[in-house]
């Protein structure tokens, strides 16, 4: 506890270029949910606190540094945030562990990397954003210009804290835009911490703002705020489809990226070795609060039975334990209320006739911690609530299928369509299942795969627009038609 404070502060706004207390004065509590206890408290933004920052960043933007800036110093700034970034990974690493539940071994040796990689990636593209010239009228010289949008307010979840900056705040920085952004209330910690190294790393006062508070009141006063351009959110459905309606008032430019209940699927003919490992991480990686996690596993009839004795064993040597312990694969869920989320689910999936293999109870470490076991419910039919509903926690629901049709059938009975797995050793099969699945990524003979350079996002009720890759870069600007009479 004491050398968890050693690295701990309070948190504070970050609004042009300083670290400030909320208008009101207020404070709240972030939890360290494998413990329990507090780690520390933290300003909560208000809608005196978004006008602020939003005024700030429209200030930088319209006519302060970031607008005058040459790309390739844009550029220089962004790459050297990357490398902040992986200078501090021992230090964001374990604050997002202590915030957010989940092992040092993610956090650390995964996430922090791969945030660094985004503002490595994009500030390459900052040099690279060009327009046309488009000859279409032999009396004119035309052409397009790529420019930014303006204010961009970026509203993110807490299953990834410190990556969802990365993901929204690298490309909209490179593109030129300034950005407030919300980090969930339960993680507010590393996206405060990068908002300082942000500033260390050059970036003028104004162009990132950080607003730790709650989705209903600062998130809201985002939403409605005339002065911003546009809304990424990563998150929830319910609160997407939310944003949107909101942000209709303003004409908000909006990107959702939201829940997902991706089908996993097993044909008889996979490296079952391998296909058994990628269910399991599949689904465990994040203690399952993952929005592609691969909660539905598809398993082909005549290996089933064979496959769940298998997975079901490895999902019982994944213990939950100690987040801060290097060892460590299975962490703590966010929150006591995502815990009771989760469990519910598991009673639910009993009583609609799935028969529990593994797992299923609430698992403390010390006695302490929101820890729940690696779950396994076999004979589940996909019309079930199990099969249907975002868990959102280290849950799999295991669904028999008899060939290729009757897979991608399953697999696309779902509202969402954000990844899917395939695992087979026939490449004609691989490629055509891949085609014919109804979601924004799919892993063959892999999961949970992820790249700067590559985009993701949702099909269906996962939302539209993506983030990450050169597609990403889109959502962060808008293009201009240029006439130039030359008759
Ligand atoms: P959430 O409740 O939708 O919250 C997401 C963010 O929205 C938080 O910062 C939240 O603030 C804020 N918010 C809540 N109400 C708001 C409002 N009225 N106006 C503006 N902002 C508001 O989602 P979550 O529970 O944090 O995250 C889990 C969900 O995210 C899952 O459904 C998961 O699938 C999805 N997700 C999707 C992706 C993807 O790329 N598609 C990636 C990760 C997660 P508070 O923290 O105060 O509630
Ligand atoms: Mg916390």
């Amino acid at each position: 506890m004491t050398d968890m404070l050693a690295t701990t502060r309070p948190g504070k706004l970050i609004i042009n270029g300083e670290a400030v207390d909320a208008a009101t004065g207020r404070t709240f509590r972030t939890m360290n949910p494998a413990t329990e206890e507090a780690i520390c408290e933290v300003a909560e933004a208000g809608p005196e606190d978004v006008d602020r920052a939003v005024k700030a960043a429209r200030a930088a933007f319209d006519g302060g540094p970031w607008a005058r800036m040459r790309p390739a110093e844009r550029q220089r700034i962004l790459f050297r945030l990357g490398d902040l970034i992986l200078e501090h990974a021992d230090e964001l690493g374990r604050l997002e562990t202590l915030d957010n539940g989940k092992p040092i071994f993610e956090s650390r040796q995964i996430d922090a990397p791969m945030a660094a990689n985004c503002f490595h990636y994009f500030a390459g593209w900052a040099t690279k954003l060009a327009g046309e010239t488009l000859p279409v009228q032999p009396a004119f010289f035309t052409y397009t210009l790529r420019e930014p949008l303006g204010v961009v307010g970026a509203i993110i979840p807490w299953n990834f804290p410190m990556i969802m900056v990365g993901w929204k705040c690298a490309p909209a920085l490179a593109a030129g835009n300034c950005v407030v952004l919300k980090p969930a209330e339960l993680t507010p910690l590393t996206a405060i911490r990068i908002g300082e190294l942000a500033l260390e790393a050059g970036l003028p006062p104004g162009v990132l703002n950080v607003l730790p508070g709650k989705g209903s009141v600062a998130g809201e006063a985002m939403v409605r705020h005339p002065g911003v351009d546009k809304i990424t959110f990563t998150g929830s459905t319910e609160v997407g489809k939310h944003i949107m309606k909101t942000g209709a008032d303003t004409v908000k430019k909006v990107t959702l990226e939201l829940g997902g209940k991706s089908p996993n699927i097993v044909f008889a003919d996979a490296d079952l070795e391998a296909a058994v490992r990628g269910a399991t991480t599949g689904i465990f990686y994040g203690k399952g609060e993952v929005c592609a996690a691969g909660s539905r596993l598809l398993v082909e009839s005549s290996v089933h039975d064979e496959f769940v004795a298998k997975l079901a064993e490895r999902a019982k040597r994944l213990v939950p334990a100690d987040p801060l312990d290097p060892k460590t694969r299975l962490g703590a869920l966010v929150s006591a209320a995502q815990m009771e989320k989760v469990l519910g689910y598991v009673d639910t999936g009993v009583s609609e006739g799935a028969k529990l293999v593994a797992g299923g109870k609430r698992q403390p470490v010390g006695g302490k911690g929101y820890f729940v076991q690696a779950t396994v419910l076999d004979q589940v039919d996909n019309r079930m609530r199990v099969a249907q509903e975002e868990i959102f926690g280290p849950v799999l629901a295991v669904i028999r299928f008899e060939d290729v049709e009757d897979a991608v059938r399953k697999g696309n009975d779902s509202p969402y369509g954000l990844a899917a797995g395939v695992w087979t050793r026939d490449v004609n099969k691989a490629h055509a299942v891949a085609r014919r699945l109804q979601a924004g990524t799919v892993w063959v003979n892999a999961y949970n795969f992820y790249d700067a350079g590559m985009p993701f996002g949702g099909y269906k009720a996962s939302g539209f627009g993506r983030d990450l890759g050169p597609e990403s870069l889109r959502e962060y600007t808008q293009v201009k038609s240029v006439w130039i009479s030359i008759e």
